[in-house]
């Protein structure tokens, strides 16, 4: 096959990472991928991630003074975030959000967390990370979407933090948030008052162990295995006052980032998961004989497989070119832009609607193997879904879309 054209995005040193990546996925964890969801423990799961944090992905985007690299690019995040999806979603997540709870400090260059925490998060051990913004909501609405909608502008948080001296004193709950309840630090989306909209947002990092910190039960889900979400509830929990990521108006942006880049990336994650899914059933279908030929060489199923490979091109095209956007502010205006949120939304509303339909079609084309463990498709088919009902889910996700089109007042 002729070389990909990539190399548009890429840099050489993305394509060392990605090469890297493809095969710790396939040495450590294509072959154990089906033995996660039974992995109560996350023996497995931790014995993985502390293998990528081996590679030095955990330290990758601190500055060199802390021990890391400084690495910011959205393209590389993205491709990263395609070669661990592939492997496992939830385990992709799991580290994912790890980083994802500190991009605000590091955007701030927030000397108290940074000199604080940071060398525990590029020394050698595992650590987990948690982005903790959504909240159960109610009749007053503010559930995750209503936090995520910039027209509402952070009036629906109810997670409280009110100054008392030099201390942040924390009242609420979140919910779903990934790694909630394991985490070593928690980046907690709170309102001074809600009134005030977006110049009372107010992201606060809270470490594990804090009095008034306590957790519900993990949550049963379909797939995801590898990704823990704890009920949290802040009873009173005081903090400095420095550890807020910066200060009014600010923390709204640095929000409005933490849901452009989780865009982007999780599009690049769900393109992943059909990749993968793909893969099996390219192979199945070759192998495998109905009327006298393999599956693959009717039309009907070629034709499947055709839409299978038109979707999942088509959607890395589009994470990439949204991350590139998001790099290169000179060119396409600030990465909170409603244009670059429009178009980080559009990568994820299409890969996500990619995966959800290669994962169902490669089922469909596999008959009752596809459904079993054996051959990975049906893992795929219940991970992938959860990807495509965060971050604003398909229907916030669509209305984003279209804010970078029209003035769109919903
Ligand atoms: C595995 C997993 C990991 C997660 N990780 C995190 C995490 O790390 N941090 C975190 O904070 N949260 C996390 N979440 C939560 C996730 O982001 C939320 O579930 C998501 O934001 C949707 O919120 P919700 O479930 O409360 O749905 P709701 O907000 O109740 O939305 C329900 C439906 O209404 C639609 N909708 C919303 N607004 C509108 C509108 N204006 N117009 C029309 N339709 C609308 C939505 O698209 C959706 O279809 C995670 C969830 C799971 C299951």
């Amino acid at each position: 096959m002729p070389k990909e054209h990539l190399d548009i995005f890429l840099t050489k040193e993305d394509f060392m990472m990605r090469d890297q990546l493809r095969s710790f996925v396939n040495k450590e964890i294509m072959p154990v991928r089906q033995q996660i969801d039974d992995d109560k423990d996350h023996i497995i799961v931790n014995r993985i991630l502390q293998g990528l944090t081996d590679l030095g992905i955990q330290k990758s985007a601190f500055p060199p003074e802390y021990g890391g690299m400084g690495a910011k690019s959205a393209v590389s995040a993205a491709i990263l975030h395609e070669e661990l999806g592939r492997g496992d979603s939830g385990l992709c997540t799991a580290r994912t959000v790890t980083g994802w709870a500190w991009i605000p400090a590091l955007a701030a260059n927030n000397k108290a967390v940074l000199d604080r925490f940071a060398p525990e998060f590029c020394a050698k051990d595992l650590k987990f990370g948690c982005f903790s913004m959504t909240e159960p909501g109610g009749s007053h609405g503010g559930g995750g979407c209503d936090i995520e909608n910039i027209n509402l502008q952070g009036r629906k948080i109810r997670t409280k933090a009110v100054l008392e001296g030099d201390e942040w004193v924390i009242n609420g709950q979140k919910m779903w948030a990934s790694n909630q309840g394991i985490a070593d630090l928690y980046l907690v989306v709170c309102t001074t008052d809600p009134n005030l909209g977006d110049e009372g947002v107010a992201m606060i990092y809270v470490p594990k162990g804090s009095k008034g910190l306590s957790f519900g039960n993990n949550e049963r889900k379909a797939g995801m295995a590898a990704d823990k979400n704890h009920p949290m509830f802040l009873e009173n929990v005081r903090v400095p006052k420095e550890w807020r990521a910066a200060g009014p108006g600010v923390d709204a942006e640095l929000l409005h980032n933490q849901l452009v880049i989780g865009r982007i990336v999780t599009a690049a994650m769900a393109v992943g998961q059909a990749r993968g899914a793909f893969e099996t059933v390219l192979k199945y279908t070759g192998d495998r004989i109905v009327a006298d030929k393999p599956i693959r060489q009717h039309s009907m199923a070629a034709g499947i497989l055709a839409d299978m490979a038109i979707g999942i091109e088509t959607a890395r095209w589009s994470y990439l070119a949204a991350a590139w956007m998001y790099d290169h502010p000179e060119t396409y205006g600030a990465p909170t832009s409603t244009f670059i949120l429009s178009r980080g939304s559009l990568a994820k509303m299409h890969a996500c609607d990619v995966a959800v339909s290669v994962t169902n079609k490669a089922m469909e084309l596999m008959g009752a193997y596809g459904y079993v463990r054996d051959y990975d498709v049906e893992k795929y088919w219940r991970d992938c879904k959860m990807i495509q009902l965060w971050e604003g889910g398909a229907q916030l996700g669509r209305l984003d879309v279209c804010r970078g089109y029209y003035d769109l007042n919903l």
